[in-house]
């Protein structure tokens, strides 16, 4: 069985990692290619878009694709709306395996936000000390609010950096835990983080120093993502490989 995983992700990896010696399948992951090096990956991995919904289905059909697994993270939308439509066009089983998102919990202090511009707001308009933890493609809407002191954590350096006169910059790829990040908001006086509900253990260490601190959360909503066939964990998605049948099966080949 041919099988595509849409990935970027560490459960995307992960997977991966499971399918990777099995003779009964060929697997291949997909990045979108944002990063200049990626971390590596235990199976073949092909880079860049597809070209919209109609590119993937176009894809999925060369490559005679059987299975299609949308590991991508919860915030990437378009993708997993593409990979809804191809499936649908090229006939090909669809999986979304989607990390469940994070529940506050005693002691978290969340503002949630729909949107940047109104996680812009909720920050306020009194200069502040904001941990910026969010993907690169979100932060240059920060300009608008030029008056905060930024500490920008991003995988890849921020090139070209913002229109922010009063920005800090660290690189590193994760995953984090409550003791480091901590230490570093308290050696940069952070006053407030905006984050997305990520899910998963490797970016939680921001929400928890948080809460250990006392302060405030800024949270950006999930986007609404397409009612497609999903589950939660690695494990359950190779359940469903397992299940997906065999090439041919269906029409009694
Ligand atoms: P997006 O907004 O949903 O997708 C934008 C375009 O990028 C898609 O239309 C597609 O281009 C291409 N694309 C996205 N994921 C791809 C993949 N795995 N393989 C091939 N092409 C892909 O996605 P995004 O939010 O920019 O995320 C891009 C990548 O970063 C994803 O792989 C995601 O898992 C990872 N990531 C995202 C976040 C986040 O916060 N958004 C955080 C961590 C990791 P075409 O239309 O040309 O096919």
């Amino acid at each position: 069985m041919r099988v595509l995983i849409l990935g970027g992700t560490a459960e995307a990896r992960q997977l991966a990692g499971r399918l990777a010696g099995r003779s009964d399948l060929a697997v291949t992951l997909s990045l979108a290619g944002r990063t200049a090096s990626p971390a590596p990956q235990p199976v073949p991995v092909r880079v860049g878009g597809f070209g919209g919904a109609e590119g993937l289905a176009a894809y999925l059909k060369a490559e005679r694709l059987d299975a299609l697994i949308d590991a991508t993270h919860p915030y990437a939308a378009i993708i997993a709306a593409n990979a809804a439509k191809a499936a649908v066009i090229a006939g090909v089983k669809l999986l979304a395996l989607r990390r469940a998102p994070w529940m506050p919990v005693a002691g978290d202090r969340w503002t949630p936000a729909d949107t940047l511009s109104e996680a812009i707001e909720k920050i306020g308009s009194e200069p502040r000390r904001v941990f910026l933890a969010l993907g690169r493609k979100d932060l240059a809407a920060f300009e608008a609010a030029p008056q905060h002191d930024y500490l920008i954590r991003s995988v890849d350096p921020v090139d070209p950096p913002l229109k922010l006169s009063r920005a800090q910059y660290i690189e590193s790829r994760g995953p984090f835990t409550e003791a480091n990040d901590r230490a570093l908001m308290e050696r940069h006086r952070t006053e407030i983080v905006v984050a997305k509900n990520s899910g998963g253990d490797s970016t939680y260490g921001k929400i928890a120093a948080a809460r250990a601190l006392g302060l405030d959360v800024v949270m950006l909503h999930r986007p609404s993502l397409p009612h497609v066939a999903s589950v939660e964990s690695v494990d359950d998605a190779v359940r469903w490989i397992d299940h997906v049948p065999a090439p041919g099966a269906e029409r009694g080949v």
